[in-house]
């Protein structure tokens, strides 16, 4: 899959390559393909490769394990990016929006109060993604597809900038079919970000209009496998 022999940068630049070459058989921009570098678990030796390769978009799952990583490195990259992809307690809003550039994972009403009142408080305003649950796993976080369209109306009446929407389809599922039905979620919201694929099905997910792939296997290798908690 992805031989550890090979350094963060050749792995990056066999991305890279598949990625533009997916975008353009598909009439699509390479340009208007992002990489989000999935970070979560790599230790710092990781990280400052991927800085050094070039990379600046970040995705991590848990909000105290960003501020632990991010905190002392930010001050130093004023181009970085930081984007929250994992589940976002209430309670860890402030957090969230003092610390991330996006929010990826907004998917009730109650976060967006939350959000709501954070960003008034604090003076910031980041980009909200919407997660859907498209397939409808009861375990899974993700407004349902019958809800999202309310949860989008509700977010924007609270003044948040809702950007996009985000999905992560069933493991055990095609994931082409909720690519799809995620990318007509968006068109019918108007909205023009679309984060969908991983390491196994992202060039799936750029025939399809994903403008943000989440990578994070591909790139570092395998993580190690120390479980990860259910929230942030
Ligand atoms: C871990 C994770 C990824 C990256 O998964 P890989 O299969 O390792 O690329 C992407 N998105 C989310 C939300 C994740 O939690």
């Amino acid at each position: 899959m992805t031989p550890s022999s090979q350094s963060l940068s050749e792995r990056l630049a066999a991305i890279r390559a598949r990625m533009d070459a997916t975008a353009r058989t598909s009439g699509r921009d390479p340009a208007s393909v992002t990489l989000t570098a999935v970070s979560k678990t790599q230790p710092p030796e990781a990280i400052d490769a991927a800085l050094a390769a070039g990379l600046r978009v970040f995705g991590e799952n848990r909000v105290q394990e960003a501020q632990g990583r991010w905190t002392d490195r930010r001050p130093a990259l004023s181009d970085l990016e930081l984007r929250l992809i994992g589940p976002l307690q209430s309670n860890k809003a402030e957090d969230a929006v003092a610390l991330f550039d996006v929010i990826e994972t907004l998917d009730r009403e109650k976060l967006v109060g939350a959000l709501g009142a954070a960003q008034k408080k604090l003076g910031l305003r980041p980009r909200v993604l919407i997660q859907v649950n498209t397939g409808e796993e009861p375990q899974k976080a993700g407004v349902s597809p019958r809800d999202v369209d309310a949860l989008i109306a509700s977010a924007r009446a609270a003044d948040l900038d809702v950007e996009g929407v985000m999905a992560i389809p069933p493991a055990e599922e095609e994931p082409t079919l909720h690519f799809a039905l995620l990318a007509k979620i968006a068109a019918r919201n108007g909205l023009r970000v679309l984060s969908m694929g991983m390491s196994s099905d992202y060039e799936a997910a750029i025939r399809l209009g994903a403008t943000h792939v989440r990578l994070g296997t591909a790139l570092f290798g395998e993580r190690n496998t120390t479980p990860e908690p259910s929230s942030a």
